[in-house]
């Protein structure tokens, strides 16, 4: 049977109001992929799959939540929508925004975001507009905005959002056959997080499938779940995860500790080192927000080898363990190519050819 995307595969598990009616890009059903040389790099000894949802028709897994929350709105009647992003949610909300016949109004945070997502906006046709300040003060303004005029928000405040990200973990128990024992993934405004913990608990009860424990992974620069508090002025070069007051970080903390797992953060180098390590070992490019649960990953595997008697890092010998590569690499090529050195130029010649792939 064809695919007709997440809300058709899944809507009977998830929470929306029968007005809506179905805003689909045939989003979801991402690859699972195992990555056997990377796991042999991290010191073997457990499964390691990516689930890469840079795989998603506008590159990253908002799309899972948009196709629910735009559908809502359009069922409800509204005819503009509205975001504050760091990148991918602006893409996504154009996206199916133009695909749903409406209007789409993105706000972003001077200057920071990638450029591949900010011309997916464009293209979509959004109306973009800078603001002189952080994605949090965005946020902030959006939500003032949609509480005053007839205007949809699509942040992850909206529940919908929620909803519609369930359906990966969904999707990763139907694949596994049952939920891995760890799922590691980046936080930033914490909704994904939120999503995952709730798809596996609803769905653990209906499959019997058990839960796995959450690794929740921020930037250092923009870590407030590891700090405790609201980042004034966050900095990371994971753009997407830029974010010093999640909006749903209690529920965050919540998933970590309901499910044993941990909320840990990892620095920009760390991060930047793994997105080049999964691209080379892998064949699977991701954005720099996108590794940085991989690289919390190897981080705990690391500090557990270490101090083997301490109760901290993680142990995960025989275990099955799914990270979360949120966005493609192609959203922000400028992170590669700002430090690469230019390919070396050949004069149309065989010998000179010859010259620089043998060394003679
Ligand atoms: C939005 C986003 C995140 C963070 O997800 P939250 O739900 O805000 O925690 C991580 N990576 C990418 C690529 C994103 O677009």
């Amino acid at each position: 049977m064809t695919y007709q995307g997440l809300i058709h595969t899944y809507g009977h598990f998830l929470d929306l109001p029968i007005h809506s009616r179905t805003v689909s890009l045939l989003e979801g059903r991402t690859p699972l992929i195992r990555a056997d040389n990377l796991s042999r790099h991290l010191g073997g000894g457990f499964e390691l799959f990516i689930k890469y949802e840079g795989l998603n028709p506008t590159g990253s897994f908002k799309d899972r939540g948009m196709t629910a929350a735009v559908s809502e709105a359009l069922g409800r009647g509204a005819t503009t929508v509205i975001c504050a992003s760091t990148g991918n949610t602006a893409a996504s909300a154009a996206a199916y925004a133009a695909r749903a016949g409406m209007k789409s109004i993105v706000l972003i945070p001077q200057g920071k975001v990638a450029a591949g997502k900010l011309a997916g906006a464009i293209a979509y046709g959004a109306q973009v507009i800078q603001i002189d300040g952080s994605f949090d003060d965005a946020l902030t303004m959006v939500v003032e905005i949609t509480n005053k005029h007839p205007i949809c928000l699509v942040n992850s405040i909206n529940p919908y959002r929620i909803e519609g990200q369930k359906t990966a973990a969904f999707e990763i128990v139907d694949e596994l056959g049952s939920a891995p024992d760890w799922l590691c993934l980046p936080v930033g405004n914490a909704g994904n997080i939120t999503s995952y913990w709730a798809g596996f608990k609803q769905y653990s009860g209906l499959k019997s499938a058990l839960l796995p424990r959450m690794l929740g992974v921020q930037a250092a620069g923009a870590a407030p779940l590891v700090l405790g508090h609201a980042v004034e002025n966050p900095e990371t070069v994971a753009t997407a995860i830029r974010i010093g007051k999640p909006a749903r970080g209690e529920q965050a903390m919540q998933a970590a500790e309901e499910s044993q797992g941990r909320i840990i953060a990892v620095s920009d180098e760390r991060i930047l080192e793994m997105q080049k390590l999964l691209a080379k070992l892998e064949g699977i490019w991701v954005e720099p927000a996108s590794a940085t649960g991989l690289a919390g990953l190897a981080a705990e595997i690391e500090s557990g080898k270490r101090r083997p008697e301490a109760l901290e890092g993680l142990k995960v010998e025989g275990q099955k363990v799914v990270a979360v590569c949120t966005g493609h690499g192609l959203k922000d090529s400028e992170i590669i190519t700002r430090d690469m050195q230019k390919p070396s130029v050949v004069p149309p010649r065989l010998d000179a050819l010859e010259e620089v792939i043998l060394g003679n």
